[in-house]
């Protein structure tokens, strides 16, 4: 069997190695690590955590990124087995020793007999030579792939900063307060003329919600990131400190819209958001990219009026981040379309975090080990983590109605939102609770919908 290339053995490359051994297909590991750094891994160990030990919450009956732990460890996860073995405690959280972990996944892929594991640089695109390869070079590329990649693919379809807004869970948004409306009402390509969520604010509410975002708790860049503003992607409160009225003038204008609830009164400015997942549970906030730091944001973003209850999918953020604009570019098995054979995985990909990334080189590793053993590739279904992160990266995603050509995917952890609806009466009232509504019901929907993606993942892995 001739063997697979994977470029790069951090999180993601290293667990698409270890998958595609365990089905019998040897593999090259390029790692460049070693020859040349990154600016901030500090060692040359494979599937180095840059920044927190954390994998985050382990909590396999209510939470998302606990659920896909629990189905990477069904699929013979190396960096499940490794994390497991090398943690500290974290109450429900799952945090490692990072050395440990990282000498632990380097010494199990070295002590394996069908991965060899060459330090080296890849600057171009995998040779077509290797007719099976996948990239996996994470968030920190180096350039000349980066490059590379680039002119493969289109100038505009990698990222290199990611600028986000923040996003939030539509059955959070009071829609007591606010309404669907698009702006001018205008209909894009398989709209509506309804497709934004609009908060309306007075003069007051705005003046407020201006010196909050002022004087809220920002985080400073990092010295590598060293990154220039630029345009369309200020952060939100860079803006305000641009003037008191730059904001109302730009993404909370509030032209060509009209409350439904108050159609009398105009408002003064207006937040809008956009539907962000096919399935129409997540809505990201139009034009609010922002430095805030987390805690400020939750704060400061629950003032706007409809907003009070958010609920955040994720937070907004500014940070270097190379990414490939998955949804155009891959195919459902990841691989890039105008290259057969050549896939990519990680963070890469548009999924964001060390599980994510480890989980989308798990998906990797398993599809090119089916394709050079002549099998089916069969993804992972939808509610399963695993198939709703794959389904948000390769094309669960909107591209946006009223700017076409402008990319609005963005990198995102796994969530709830990612996940389809679950059939009527699948949330059971659990016994001996009297009411059963809002925390409880919630808590009660999350438990269902973990529970569907372990018993799917369960079947799927009997198949796949
Ligand atoms: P990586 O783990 O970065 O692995 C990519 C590998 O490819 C690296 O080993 C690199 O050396 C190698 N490589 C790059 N270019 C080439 C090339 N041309 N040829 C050969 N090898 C190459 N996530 C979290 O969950 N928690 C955090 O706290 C967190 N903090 C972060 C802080 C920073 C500063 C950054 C940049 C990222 C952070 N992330 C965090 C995101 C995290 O890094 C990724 O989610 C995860 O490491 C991505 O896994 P990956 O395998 O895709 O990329």
């Amino acid at each position: 069997i001739s063997p697979v290339h994977v470029v790069g053995g951090g999180l993601a490359g290293s667990e698409a190695a270890w998958q595609l051994a365990r089905a019998g297909v040897p593999v090259i590991l390029h790692e460049m690590r070693g020859v040349k750094g990154t600016d901030a891994h500090k060692t040359d160990g494979l599937a180095e955590l840059v920044c927190s030990n954390s994998f985050r919450s382990d909590d396999a009956e209510a939470n998302a990124v606990g659920v896909i732990h629990a189905e990477m460890r069904m699929a013979g996860s190396l960096i499940m087995s490794c994390a497991d073995r090398h943690q500290v405690p974290a109450g429900g959280a799952l945090a490692v020793d990072r050395d440990g972990f990282s000498d632990a996944v380097t010494r199990a892929l070295e002590a394996e007999p069908l991965i060899t594991i060459v330090r080296e640089e890849i600057d171009d695109l995998p040779p077509e030579e290797w007719d099976l390869a996948i990239v996996a070079t994470g968030p920190l590329t180096s350039s000349g792939l980066a490059k590379a990649i680039q002119k493969a693919t289109g100038e505009d379809q990698l990222a290199f900063f990611d600028a986000i807004a923040p996003i939030v869970h539509r059955d959070s948004i009071d829609m007591d307060i606010c309404w669907y409306q698009s702006r001018y009402d205008k209909v894009g390509p398989g709209g509506t003329g309804k497709d934004y969520i609009n908060c309306p604010m007075d003069e007051e509410q705005y003046n407020a919600f201006v010196d909050a975002l002022i004087a809220g708790d920002k985080t400073g860049f990092h010295e590598w990131e060293g990154t220039p503003y630029f345009d369309g992607c200020l952060p939100i409160e860079i803006m305000a400190e641009r003037g008191r009225e730059t904001l109302r003038h730009g993404p909370m204008k509030p032209m060509g819209l009209t409350n439904a609830h108050n159609p009398t009164v105009k408002a003064y400015a207006v937040v809008q958001l956009r539907q962000d997942n096919a399935l129409g549970t997540l809505y990201n906030m139009v034009g609010f990219q922002t430095k805030l730091k987390y805690g400020a944001q939750a704060e400061i973003f629950r003032m706007i009026p409809g907003l009070q209850n958010a609920e955040f999918a994720r937070l907004g953020g500014l940070h270097r981040n190379t990414y490939i604009n998955s949804p155009v570019l891959l195919d459902r098995s990841l691989t890039l379309k105008s290259r057969p054979g050549l896939r990519f995985a990680g963070q890469i990909t548009g999924c964001e975090g060390y599980v994510e990334s480890a989980s989308i080189g798990l998906l990797a590793g398993r599809f090119a080990a089916a394709e050079r053993l002549g099998r089916d590739i069969v993804p992972p279904p939808p509610e399963t983590a695993l198939g709703a992160l794959l389904g948000h990266i390769t094309g669960g995603h909107l591209t946006t109605d009223e700017e076409p050509g402008k990319r609005s995917f963005q990198p995102m952890n796994v969530n709830f939102g990612l996940f389809p609806e679950l059939e009527a009466g699948a949330i059971v009232r659990p016994e001996g609770l009297k009411r059963f509504r809002g925390k409880d019901k919630a808590i009660a929907k999350k438990k269902a919908m973990s529970a569907r993606a372990l018993s799917a993942c369960k079947a799927w892995l009997e198949t796949a």
